[in-house]
């Protein structure tokens, strides 16, 4: 099991957001967590990053208990966020080294893997700009170059599709695959439901703050009652 979450209570001050969530994401597997405004999927996130800390409950990542060893723990998660967060005065070239030193890569191999990103992305000739030179699309993709040149256990993408073209949402899609099967566990927060209904494996559905449902595609459908409907009709009756 890559990621494991057991019992989690946890939220932004002392009254709880999360109840009680308990999910796994295992080794090559794509995890959609869905779930309407508020349901607390990026509060999920946010406590696996070890930005919030949990009230209650557990979270290991290849059995490493984020209390335990955080540093050790945070370097196996690679994350975009909903919200592109770069720094101003650096460029896209110091990103990318920023992103080698913070996670200690090899600093050949990952420019290697950051040139083949940065290419399918078309930034490949904007080593040199910074931030503020970027359009929102293209900030998110810088974002997502930076996550998937580290060699990560863990790939988290919050919102990914928000902002980006159809080729980007094509070549995003197409890389977490190749992450897939290369053994990455994938958790991907998304209201994009017909895309996660053909990507992801399992789907874990949050409702005020607790797991609602979680399972197979095939799995939601018997538990919704609702034999061969799409993702979009049962989350519409569990959500
Ligand atoms: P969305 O689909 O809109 O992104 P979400 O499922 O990601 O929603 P969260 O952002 O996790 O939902 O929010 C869950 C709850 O936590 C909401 O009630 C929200 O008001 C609350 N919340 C979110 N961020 C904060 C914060 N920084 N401080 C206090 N409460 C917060």
């Amino acid at each position: 099991m890559a990621l494991e979450i057991k019992n989690l209570v946890g939220g932004y001050s002392r009254i709880p957001v999360l109840k009680d969530i308990s999910f796994q994401v295992k080794a090559g597997e794509l995890v959609g967590l869905i779930g309407l405004n508020g349901a607390g999927k990026s509060t999920t996130i946010n406590h696996v990053i070890d930005l919030l800390r949990p009230f209650s409950g557990e979270i290991t990542l290849n059995g490493v208990n984020i209390q335990k060893d955080p540093v050790d723990y945070k370097k196996q998660i690679a994350y975009v966020p909903e919200t592109p967060i770069l720094y101003d005065e650096l460029t896209l070239r110091e990103h990318i080294e920023l992103t080698i030193k913070a996670y200690e890569l090899k600093h050949d191999d990952a420019w290697k893997r950051a040139h083949k990103l940065l290419k399918i992305f078309r930034l490949d000739n904007k080593l040199d700009w910074f931030p503020a030179n970027f359009s929102k699309g293209m900030k998110q993709k810088v974002m997502i170059c930076c996550a998937l040149m580290i060699d990560a256990k863990l790939l988290i993408v919050d919102e990914p599709f928000y902002g980006l073209d159809p080729l980007a949402v094509h070549d995003l899609l197409e890389l977490i695959e190749e992450k897939k099967k290369a053994g990455t566990a994938v958790l991907m927060s998304t209201h994009v439901l017909d895309t996660a209904q053909r990507y992801c494996d399992r789907f874990v559905l949050l409702a005020n703050g607790k797991v609602r449902a979680h399972g197979t595609l095939e799995e939601l459908r018997q538990k919704a009652d609702r034999p061969d409907e799409s993702l979009d009709d049962i989350y519409l009756s569990l959500a």
